[in-house]
Order: structure tokens, then C-alpha cells, then sequence
């Protein structure tokens, strides 16, 4: 599986007029050659996703339901070959890795078992009016390099189910486990309704403004978010944008220390930190801030970083050079305002300078509330423990900034945190656990985090737009609207 990657339009390999290395991040070596998209063949791309739209739209809902399990079966046949596809170019452990593809076929499944609303909203002897949800009709699908399946998963399946076709576009770190993903399930949905395109940094501004798209699902940074919504704006493409996060857990005193340590560890460090919904700030009460910075650093020796492949490993390196190297960034802008590391700190400081991106897991003992480690998105381990006394000033500090992805509150005591967890200001806020998240609930960002949902009945609604038709019926018999 690590060669002869192509791209697929109207249900056929497809090469790029070009083709460019991927590298896998745990050696810098080539982990395959993706290819380049050019302008013309995403024109095809959108045309084969426009000729497929009519069968597509009007599939029965059953069996669209059908086909969307049928992608997740065979997605999972391939778990083998894929997950140590996904471990070479995104860095992940395999057991991750393999985590992600069930994920994505745990996604397929429980999407495929919602259905969408209907609204009668008169039946009466002179109007029939009724409210039903339709399919936008081609969706631009664009992902980050964190999880290419599992985010894929959160808007292949309800756009699919929905009725629209697809045109998924990975990034350019990450293009292979798509790639062949694409190829797999060319013999299980028609020609077109899921085309797979790879290419450059300019694909994705292409696919924003195009006409033929009509809505783009974007999850990525905030940055790139806007520009994803000003490209947008011409047409009025709708968008959904699932954006960056800098995500506070408040950690309450009465904790009991060392059963919480392990599960705020994960909370962090889970993908090396490269998760949306990462706890990047975590604010501890000065009662307990000894002891768990204490308990964090003693279960973070007990982790092994290193190549994904490797047995034993848990956590793998950083997924990019740009990522690595703005990582680094913020590690010197650290050490250059005097902030102490708890554990890690820069890599060259370890003695780290071998190939890979590897950041050690690093936690930055109470930087000031200004400092770049504490108000930008770090999205890598590295994390500041910032201790406060007062609750009050804990809120506010963690609603502080133009993010609002996630939240968490520790305490012994649920009501004591649901007290403080309703003042947070984010899509989802969880009680004494983190990143819990299923095909049944809608994950939403407030603020910068995003704009519409994903999941759940909301997350299905958001790729469909609504149609009332209303019969007028003066007397006639008119009794259904279809
Ligand atoms: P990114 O914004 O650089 O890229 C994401 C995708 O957008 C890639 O496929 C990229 O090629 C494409 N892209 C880049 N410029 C574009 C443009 N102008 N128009 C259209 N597409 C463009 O993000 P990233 O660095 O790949 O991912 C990391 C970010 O994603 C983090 O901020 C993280 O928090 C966020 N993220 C959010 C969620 C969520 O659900 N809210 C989930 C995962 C990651």
C-alpha cells in the first residue's frame, strides 16, 4: 500500500499532472508520492460530483443508509494495510491509528442510524404543508492532518446519507490513507458521488470558490478559516468551519490527585496534543497544584514517545515541519522569558537531534497568563499549568480569548463543577472526563472555534437545506406531499 496512489473522479484511478513526496514524521524519509490536483481536474472532479447528484439525491433514504454501512465495512476489511499507511504519513501510534479507521467506521454507523426531521406544519381543510429536509448537492470536504479518517468521518457520513456527493480533499501532509481509501470504495458507491482529490496549497482555496461546490465543510485552523469563508462569500457557498481550540480544564481542590493525573494526562498528550479538543490550558487550584504537577510528570516518564511503528510506543511526533518548527517557537519564547519546564522543554535542550519531528512532552510550570505558551493554540504536547486561588479569576481566565472549542471541570464533586462548567464558554463542556465524543451529539464551536455543527441530528441537518411545500386544497383530497 505504498505506492501507486491516484486519485479518484467519477469512479476511476486518476493520475495528478504532477506528484510530490510525503514524508513520514518520524524520519523525514518518503512515505509515498501524492498526486497533484491541476485546475482542470478539479473541474472533472466537481462535474462527476454534479452528474452523480441527480441518481444520488433520489436513492431511497434506506438505501443510502445501506451504502453508507457498506463504506464503513469496507473501509474496516482494509484496517491491515491502512493503519500502517496511517501510522508512516501522519506519525501515530498503530494501535492509534487503527483506533482512527474503527472510528471512522464507528461514525459511518451510528450516522447511518439518524434520519432527518419532517414538519407537518398544517393539515387543514384548505392547506396541506409540510417541511422537509433536502440535499444541498455537491459538498467540498476539507481536512486537517491531525486525523484524515476521523475527521473525514464527521462529514462524509451525514453528507452522504444527506443525499449530496463529495469531493474530500485531504491536506497535503496527509493525502495517502485517503487516497486509498477513495480507491477502496470505488466499487461501493456509484461513479461520483465520492470523488478524492490531493494536491497543493492551492487546491483547497480552488475548491472554496468554485461554483460548481455548494457547500464546503471545513475543519482546520481559524486562520485558514476565514479565508475558507471569504473565498466562500461570491457564490454564498454555505460552510460549516470546525476551527482551532484552546481548550481550559479547571481542576477543582477536593480531586483525588492520583486518579485524575492519568486521565487529564491523556486529556493533553493524546496524538501528541494534536487534537482539536486537547485540554492547552490547564488551571489547577493552588491546594492541589504541587501535587499534580507532580503526578502529570511522574505518569508522562511512564509514556513512550517514538516512531509510530515501533512496539511500545504511545505517542508519536510532531505530524509537520511547520507545525514542528512553530512548536519550537513557542518553546524558545518560553525559555527566553524565563518560564520553568516541569518535564521537557526544547528538544535540542534534550539532547534531541535526530530525524523526526519529535517534541519532548513538555509542561511549562506557570507561565504568566500573557504569554504566548498560554494564549495561543499550541497543538503539540506541550502544556502550561496555570495556578489559580480564586474561582472567580480561574472563569475568567479561561473564558478569556477568541476560542470557545471545548471545556473541562474536575471536582469530586459533579454539582460543585457543573456550577462552574455552565459559565464556560464552549460548544461542548465535559464534567470529569474530556474529548468524549460520539455520532449521536453535536460538537459545535462557539466564538473562533467554528461556525455551524458536526454529528448528531444538528451535524446531519447542517448538509441539507429546507423545503416547505404547501397544497392548497379548497375542497380536494390532496393528502401527501412527496
Ligand atoms: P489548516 O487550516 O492549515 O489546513 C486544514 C485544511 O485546509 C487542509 O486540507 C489544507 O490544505 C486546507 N487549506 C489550507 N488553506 C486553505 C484555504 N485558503 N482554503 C481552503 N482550504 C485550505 O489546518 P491544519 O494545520 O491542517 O490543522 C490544524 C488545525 O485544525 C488546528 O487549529 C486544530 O485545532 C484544527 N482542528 C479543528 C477541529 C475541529 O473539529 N474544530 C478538528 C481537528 C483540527
Amino acid at each position: 500500500m505504498t505506492t501507486g496512489f491516484t486519485m479518484t473522479i467519477a469512479g476511476v484511478a486518476i493520475a495528478g499532472a504532477s506528484e510530490y513526496d510525503v514524508l513520514d514524521p518520524a524520519d523525514e524519509t518518503v512515505a509515498g508520492r501524492a498526486p497533484v490536483c491541476s485546475p482542470e481536474q478539479l473541474d472533472q472532479a466537481v462535474a462527476a460530483a454534479r452528474a452523480a447528484l441527480p441518481g444520488w439525491s433520489a436513492t431511497p433514504f434506506e438505501e443510502r443508509r445501506k451504502l453508507v454501512l457498506a463504506v464503513a465495512d469496507a473501509v474496516e476489511a482494509q484496517l491491515e494495510p491502512l493503519k500502517r499507511l496511517l501510522t508512516r504519513e501522519q506519525g501515530k501510534s498503530l494501535d492509534d491509528a487503527a483506533g482512527e479507521i474503527l472510528g471512522f467506521g464507528y461514525w459511518l454507523r451510528g450516522t447511518a442510524s439518524l434520519s432527518l426531521p419532517e414538519t407537518v406544519n398544517e393539515d387543514s381543510a384548505e392547506r396541506l404543508s409540510v417541511t422537509r429536509r433536502v440535499p444541498l448537492g455537491v459538498v467540498g470536504a476539507i481536512v486537517p492532518w491531525n486525523y484524515p479518517l476521523g475527521n473525514a468521518g464527521f462529514k462524509l457520513a451525514p453528507a452522504l446519507l444527506a443525499g449530496n456527493t463529495v469531493v474530500w480533499k485531504p491536506s497535503p501532509f496527509t493525502p495517502l490513507t485517503t487516497l486509498k481509501v477513495g480507491e477502496i470504495l470505488r466499487d461501493v458507491l456509484p461513479p461520483g458521488v465520492l470523488n478524492v482529490v490531493s494536491g497543493d496549497a492551492g487546491l483547497g482555496p480552488r475548491m472554496t470558490e468554485h461554483p460548481g461546490i455548494d457547500m464546503i465543510s471545513y475543519t482546520g485552523s481559524t486562520r485558514t478559516g476565514r479565508q475558507v469563508m471569504a473565498g466562500a462569500a461570491p457564490t454564498l457557498t454555505r460552510v460549516t468551519l470546525e476551527l482551532g481550540g484552546n481548550d481550559p480544564a479547571i481542576v477543582l481542590p477536593d480531586i483525588d490527585v492520583p486518579a485524575v493525573a492519568e486521565k487529564l494526562f491523556w486529556g493533553v498528550f493524546a496524538n501528541s496534543g494534536q487534537v482539536c479538543l486537547a485540554i492547552k490550558r490547564l488551571y489547577i487550584h493552588r491546594d492541589v497544584y504541587e501535587p499534580l504537577k507532580q503526578a502529570l510528570a511522574a505518569y508522562a516518564g511512564t509514556v513512550r514517545m517514538g516512531p509510530g511503528t515501533e512496539a511500545g510506543v504511545r505517542l508519536g511526533p510532531v505530524q509537520n515541519r511547520p507545525q514542528y518548527d512553530r512548536i519550537l517557537s513557542l518553546l524558545d519564547d518560553s525559555r527566553a522569558h524565563g518560564h520553568t519546564f516541569a518535564i521537557g522543554g526544547p528538544p535540542q535542550d534534550q539532547g534531541q537531534d535526530g530525524p523526526g519531528y519529535f517534541v519532548p512532552l513538555t509542561l511549562v510550570d506557570n507561565p504568566s497568563e500573557d504569554s504566548r505558551i498560554v494564549q495561543e493554540e499550541q497543538f503539540g504536547p506541550v502544556l502550561p499549568l496555570l495556578r489559580f486561588d480564586d474561582i472567580e479569576d480561574a472563569v475568567t481566565r479561561a473564558n478569556a480569548g477568541e476560542y470557545g472549542l471545548g471545556a473541562s471541570v474536575w471536582s469530586a464533586d459533579p454539582e460543585a463543577a457543573l456550577a462552574v462548567g455552565r459559565r464556560l464558554e464552549a460548544g461542548t463542556v465535559w464534567i470529569n472526563e474530556v474529548q468524549h465524543l460520539t455520532p449521536y451529539v453535536t460538537f459545535a464551536g462557539h466564538k473562533q472555534s467554528g461556525l455551524g455543527s458536526e454529528s448528531g441530528p444538528e451535524g446531519l441537518i447542517e448538509f441539507t437545506a429546507p423545503r416547505t411545500i404547501t397544497v392548497r386544497r379548497d375542497g380536494t383530497t390532496a393528502t401527501a406531499v412527496s
